[in-house]
């Protein structure tokens, strides 16, 4: 089976992220990272790989051409391969664009199995999957705790607001894992060391079949119009902590009837 993990690189800044003003897009500086939930839809597509005893595990990824250093992290924890898409027509593609291109570097890839985290850290948008699947014409699960892949059929148990839901589907299949569905292994030293050697392909647009038009600025249906920083809360009160920290927050409580 040839399963394919989508994988991003991300700013590693944690919640510090920061707007280019000039770009109006996410400044991307500074020490970069592979998407952490990237590492649990890795580690689904290994298992799966080492259950059914054979098939290829290919990463696939649109960004810059120095995200393969990030990349290299899933490539040490086993995966066969990567795939990335880098081009300049590229730059500025929202959504709308970044799922048509991923969309067609699976298809070229012919995979049977299409696994994404959840979300990616810094755009947190949680729906990537969904545009891809739809673009492909495949089922998709997102959100998915536990998973079993076997005999050509997926079994998926999905969490929600209330509760859970499983569902089962064929194959060609998009899959979304949360990050409770497993505990991504971490690579070893004869994996980071060979994480080089294996085969990384660096694609442009043409390569994977996408019209310039269809990618970049030219290919977004979002313009980012103005940009502001977050409304001040207000009126805040800043409580020291003397030794009579508890009691300072329970009258400040009561005092606004809160409790
Ligand atoms: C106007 C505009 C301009 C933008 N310009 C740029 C830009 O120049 N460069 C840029 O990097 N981003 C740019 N973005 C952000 C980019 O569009 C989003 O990162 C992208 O749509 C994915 O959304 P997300 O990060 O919320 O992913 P989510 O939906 O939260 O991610 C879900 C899953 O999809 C995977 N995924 C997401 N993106 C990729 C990818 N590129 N390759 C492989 N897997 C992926 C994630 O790793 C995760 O597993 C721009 C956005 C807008 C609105």
């Amino acid at each position: 089976m040839k399963i394919a993990v989508c994988v991003k690189e991300v700013p590693d800044s944690g919640p510090a992220r920061k707007i280019d003003p000039g770009t109006k897009r996410l400044d991307r500086s500074g020490e970069r990272t592979l998407n952490p939930f990237d590492l649990n839809a890795v580690e689904a597509a290994l298992r799966i790989k080492e259950a059914g005893g054979d098939g290829e595990v290919v990463l696939i990824s649109m960004g810059q051409p120095k995200a393969l250093e990030s990349i290299r992290k899933a490539l040490a924890m086993g995966a066969d391969r990567a795939v990335l898409v880098s081009d300049d027509a590229a730059a500025g593609s929202d959504l709308v664009a970044t799922s048509t291109v991923l969309a067609k570097a699976v298809e070229k890839e012919g995979a049977d199995l299409v696994i994404f985290g959840q979300q990616a850290s810094d755009g947190d948008g949680a729906v990537m999957w969904a545009a891809v699947a739809d673009r492909l014409k495949m089922p998709v699960i997102s959100q998915i705790s536990e998973l079993d892949v076997s005999g050509g059929q997926v079994k998926a148990r999905r969490q929600t607001e209330h509760g859970y839901d499983t569902i089962e589907t064929g194959l060609p299949a998009v899959l979304a894992v949360s990050d409770a569905v497993n505990e991504p292994r971490f690579a070893s030293l004869k994996g980071i060391m060979g994480a080089k050697k294996k085969p990384q392909d660096l694609l442009a647009l043409a390569d994977v079949g996408v019209d310039p038009g269809a990618a970049g600025e030219a290919g977004s249906k979002t313009t980012v119009l103005n940009l502001a920083p977050p409304p001040s809360r207000g009126d805040t009160v800043k409580i020291e902590d003397d030794g009579s920290g508890a009691q300072k927050i329970l009258e400040f409580l009561v005092e606004r009837k809160f409790v």
